[in-house]
């Protein structure tokens, strides 16, 4: 049983890198942008709730996303360890996540955090296309698709994310160095922290991930 924050900026690889860990260890993925999009798609309360904060770029009130994380971290199948993956993102919610897996006589094991450049992140968010049906992203230029338009993992329709707009853009990184960065401090003084410079190609970026991981013994 095993519990990993993934930190990062938008566009630093947290959502491949968190998805691919998952699988490896065999760990639940948590995925609060995920979570938050799919019930924008099928239309639901929670998706009405969240559309305008997600279209700004900025984050979800707290009560609504630790709600939300807290009733996943609380169905069976989370039990064997889950993967966070752009949650926490303030430090009010890493400390709603520290009580509630307390109370379940739990803790984060480790914070990955994935660092990359400005430059990069723009560089990744700008021509970032993810799939409508199973959330996978891809790039136009460095990860192109085979067939244009469609996911090479389930053949779903590829978009642009409304979020990944210029001025969206600009919000998100604004928000990031806000109010997710003191969350690197708060798992380094927990003695959690693992940092891994995110620069370069997926499989790159993971394999420096699984060594830090590994190093862990987890
Ligand atoms: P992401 O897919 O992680 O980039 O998240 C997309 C958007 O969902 C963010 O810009 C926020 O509006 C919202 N969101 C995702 N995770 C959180 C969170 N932990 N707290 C608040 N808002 C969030």
């Amino acid at each position: 049983m095993v519990y990993i924050v993934f930190l990062g900026a938008p566009g630093a690889g947290k959502g491949t890198q968190a998805a691919s860990v998952a699988r490896k260890l065999k760990l639940v993925h948590i995925a609060t942008g995920d979570l938050f999009r799919q019930a924008l798609e099928r239309g639901t309360e929670l998706g009405l709730a969240v559309k305008s904060y997600m279209e700004k770029g900025v984050l979800v009130p707290d009560q609504i996303t630790i709600g939300m994380v807290l009733e996943r971290i609380s169905a069976p199948d989370s039990g064997v360890g889950a993967v966070f993956d752009g949650f926490p993102r303030n430090l009010k919610q890493a400390e709603a996540l520290d009580e509630a897996l307390a109370r379940q006589g739990k803790a984060i094991d480790k914070a990955v955090h994935i660092g990359v450049s400005e430059e990069a992140l723009l560089k990744r968010l700008g021509g970032r296309r993810v799939c409508r049906q199973c959330q996978a992203p891809c790039h136009v230029s460095d990860s192109p698709p085979r067939v244009e338009g469609r996911c090479d993992k389930c053949g779903g329709e590829l978009y642009q994310r409304p979020d990944d707009s210029e001025e969206s853009i600009k919000k998100r990184l604004e928000v990031y160095s806000d109010e997710t960065t003191p969350l690197i401090d708060y798992y380094r003084r927990a003695g959690k922290l693992l940092e891994v410079a995110g620069e370069g190609g997926v499989e790159a970026v993971g394999k420096r991930i699984v060594a830090a991981l590994g190093g862990e013994r987890l």
